[in-house]
């Protein structure tokens, strides 16, 4: 089904946001991340080869367990910064706004 977006909304946030998300993420970025393991902090896949080829230029660190990693930005948020949960994963306060 096609996607009208200059029809008035009948949706709520969590679905908007989620298409913006689509929009925004390549498609590059969100095969190679795994953002389930965001909501793991026992496990380093994140910190290792897999990210090589991509040009990050910030340290990757494992989330703490007052963490997460907002699917958008791909930030490192603390839960005070969370906003919402998305089938992506969670979207921090400043890229739902
Ligand atoms: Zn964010």
């Amino acid at each position: 089904m096609a996607t009208d977006y200059d029809a008035p909304r009948k949706t709520d946030e969590d679905t908007e946001s989620i298409q913006a998300l689509q929009e925004r993420v390549p498609d590059k970025l969100s095969g190679v991340v795994d953002v389930d393991d965001a909501d793991n902090p026992g496990s380093f896949e994140l910190a290792g080869q897999d990210l090589a080829d991509l040009e990050l230029d910030v340290v990757v660190l494992p989330a703490q367990e007052d963490e997460f990693t907002c699917v958008s930005c791909f930030l490192v948020k603390h839960q005070s910064q969370f906003d919402h949960k998305t089938k992506l994963g969670p979207v921090c306060h400043e890229c739902s706004l």
